[in-house]
């Protein structure tokens, strides 16, 4: 795979505005595109497949793994798997377009060391862990389990947050979109 190709990647603890961020960057800058991730969870709410996840199964996770198509991937949450698919990203780069990976931290630790050149990182942070407990509660596609696993382990992913290139505080999120949009533009040199 080339090693020259850009690469952005956005990740964030759940429920940081990770998402609104990446769609507004999208639709902002046409440049970029999407990169669907594979994961093993059920689709949620209007999520399609081929558009938000290739949702596939267990078997077909793993048979990925064996054949050593994952550039990375993680078992985000108990049983649970995701991963990008170099396929994915040649897939992008063919468009001639910039793959931007909405993936959790450890993926995006990952990814950057794999592709330490031509690669922009980017974290969003949460105000605060209680503010994140309250979007997530908001959003209302959650179990109260489910809420509580992704605010004890955005606690701990909040840790990571210098090993990435950007930060961006996530507490007013037209504000954060600019931010992001500008670091991203830079990125590009696209002024
Ligand atoms: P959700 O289930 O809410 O869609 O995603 C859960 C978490 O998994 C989010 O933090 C999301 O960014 C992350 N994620 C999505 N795709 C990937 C991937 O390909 N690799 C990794 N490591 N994380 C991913």
């Amino acid at each position: 795979m080339p090693k020259y190709k850009k690469i952005i990647i956005l990740t964030a603890p759940s429920g940081s505005g990770k998402t609104s961020i990446t769609r507004y960057l999208l639709e902002k800058i046409p440049e970029l595109a999407f990169s669907i991730s594979a994961a093993t969870r059920k689709p949620r709410g209007q999520e399609k497949d081929g558009k938000d996840y290739y949702f596939i199964t267990e078997d077909q996770f793993k048979d990925h793994i064996k054949n050593n198509e994952f550039i990375e991937w993680e078992m985000v949450y108990e049983g649970k798997y995701y991963g990008t698919l170099k396929s994915e990203l040649e897939r992008i780069w063919e468009e001639g377009r910039i793959p931007v990976l909405d993936i959790d931290v450890h993926g995006g630790i990952h990814v950057q060391q794999e592709y330490p050149i031509n690669t922009l990182s980017v974290f969003i942070k949460p105000p605060s862990v209680e503010e994140l407990r309250r979007r997530l509660q908001s959003r209302g596609t959650e179990t109260p389990e489910s809420i509580e696993t992704r605010v004890n382990k955005a606690a701990y992913e909040l840790s990571f947050a210098d090993q990435f290139k950007h930060v961006v505080i996530n507490d007013d999120l037209s504000k954060a979109c600019e931010e992001a949009e500008k670091i991203v533009r830079d990125f590009l040199d696209m002024k």
